[in-house]
């Protein structure tokens, strides 16, 4: 078969989407995006919204991620109706816990020859690539154990060699598939490569396990980012390969920064953990997520007349009713995170006072925080007046340390930014923990041979703005790290155009 069009689920049956996160890390803005459509889609159909969680990538796994991905998705108002941690017909939802299900899928492939087992070493790989480099031919996978007689295979196995299973893509011809907010895609073969479907330590590739799983848990529709329309030409011929219906596809246009590049945790906070602990109400994220890309219709009559403040603000409720899936636009939609703040100053301004006082009270003023602040100072307070003094960076946003607070005497501003970079760095990769951070930074010190005291007193007048604090380490636990990263990228943002507008 050469070209190919695949069809698609019946219309009739009863709509199933999906969202399938990846536990990598915070959870971000994008997933509560896609997360957001997939949601109002479901309801809008009385169909169903199922969490899948997309763990079998161990070298990128964070433990903490799916809880805080529930957390983040519950607090948003975006409830499952089947997940890891409601269950559902067709757990299950954790594809750590469905290995064996791939397995047997990937020996189905095996053994209708739609796949093959690939005993290429790290090594065989590196040099094929790097004589393609040489070539300037595009990186592919010389396809050397395409054609390996069976006898051939079963003395690779009998000698234990690790392999691999790759997808035998067609050589020649195309494979075309729907978008639905696009029109038909096609993609040339000779553009996609053999794709590995299981990895030698067992588990599979996103790009089988997706598949199987959307199959087995009946999605009807995949909504999601855009980044995976090169993937779906594989997707599609994996649903052939297996015989099976393909389901619908609708990518999303991805959220950019406000300079039209794709959204950025340097020029955009893109955690929800950090938008939560910043005092921003799930209301207005949420209503902020639904601006993004035009589904929700023009303002009526009556709104343009009360003003376009009203077009803007709506509820949940209210996007179920009225937000149109096939009418989102394909042009970037941007975060723009003034418009955030302001839709956010809506919201707070619409709460009763003793609502506002309990907003308050639940993020920036729990007892917890105030407990966890307090235990930092009160062997350096000498009047319970100074609390504010001594904490003031806790609860302000915009802290931002001058040169003579932040730049170390020996040091000049170039070498001082360049080694920030280098703490933030490394700390977006370490567990917020004094444990962990103390050893961590330390090292980082003793190789760019800064002093423990430089090395600290950066970060303390980074984080606290200040020369002054409460221990260092135990400061950047409680104010807690999403805050932390996002106060040091807005630091070096600063100092990077303050710098260019002295050059
Ligand atoms: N695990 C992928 C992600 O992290 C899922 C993409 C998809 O929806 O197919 O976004």
């Amino acid at each position: 078969m050469n070209s190919s069009t695949i069809p698609a689920p019946a219309a009739s049956a009863p709509i199933r989407v999906r969202i399938a996160p990846s536990p990598t890390g915070d959870p971000h803005v994008g997933t509560a995006y896609i997360g957001l459509i997939n949601f109002i889609y479901a309801r809008q159909n009385g169909g169903q919204f199922v969490l899948r969680i997309e763990d079998t990538d161990r070298a990128r796994f964070v433990a903490t991620s799916e809880q805080m991905i529930f957390d983040a998705l519950r607090w948003l108002g975006l409830s499952w109706d089947e997940g890891p941690d409601v269950g559902g017909p067709y757990g299950p939802y954790r594809q750590s816990e469905r290995t064996e299900i791939y397995r047997t899928h990937a020996d189905l492939l095996l053994a209708n020859g739609t796949a093959y087992r690939c005993f290429c070493t790290a090594e065989e790989l590196e040099a094929a690539r790097k004589q393609q480099m040489a070539a300037k031919l595009p990186p592919r996978y010389p396809a050397s154990c395409r054609n390996l007689s069976e006898a051939q295979v079963a003395a690779n196995l009998s000698d234990n060699k690790p392999f691999v299973i790759r997808m035998a893509v067609p050589t020649e011809g195309s494979t075309t598939f729907r978008d639905e907010l696009r029109g038909d895609i096609t993609f040339e073969h000779s553009n996609v490569d053999d794709q590995v479907l299981m990895k030698s330590d067992g588990f599979p590739t996103y790009h089988l396990a997706n598949v199987v799983d959307d199959h087995l848990m009946h999605i009807t529709d995949v909504i999601r980012a855009e980044e995976w329309i090169s993937s779906t030409p594989k997707h599609v011929l994996l649903y052939q390969a297996f015989g099976w219906a393909a389901p619908r596809f609708w990518h999303m246009p991805l959220l950019r920064n406000i300079d039209k590049s794709k959204i950025s945790k340097r020029k955009n906070p893109v955690s929800l953990v950090y938008y939560r602990q910043a005092g921003f109400l799930p209301e207005a994220v949420i209503n902020f997520l639904g601006l993004m890309g035009g589904g929700m219709p023009s303002p009526t009559p009556v709104e343009i007349v009360n003003g376009a403040k009203e077009a803007e603000i709506f509820s949940l409720a209210e996007m179920i009713q009225r937000f149109e899936v096939p009418n989102i636009r394909l042009g970037g939609p941007v975060f723009d995170l003034t418009k955030l703040r302001w839709l956010n100053s809506e919201y707070l301004r619409a709460l009763s006072p003793e609502a506002f006082f309990t907003a308050l009270r639940d993020t920036i003023l729990s007892d917890q925080y105030l407990r966890d602040i307090s235990t930092l100072i009160q062997t350096r307070i000498e009047t319970l007046g100074q609390f504010g003094e001594l904490t003031g960076f806790f609860f302000r946003d915009d802290v931002m340390p001058t040169q003579e607070v932040f730049l170390p005497k020996k040091r000049t501003l170039e070498e001082t930014l360049a080694f920030a970079t280098e703490q933030l760095t490394l700390l977006e990769a370490t567990d917020w923990t004094t444990e962990a951070l103390e050893p961590a930074l330390k090292q980082l010190g003793e190789a760019h041979t800064w002093s423990v005291k430089e090395n600290f007193m950066l970060l303390r007048a980074i984080l606290s703005g200040s020369t002054m604090s409460p221990p260092l380490l135990e400061s950047l636990v409680v104010f807690g790290k999403a805050r932390s990263l996002d106060r040091m990228r807005r630091f070096l943002e600063t100092q990077k155009k303050l710098a260019n507008a002295r050059k």
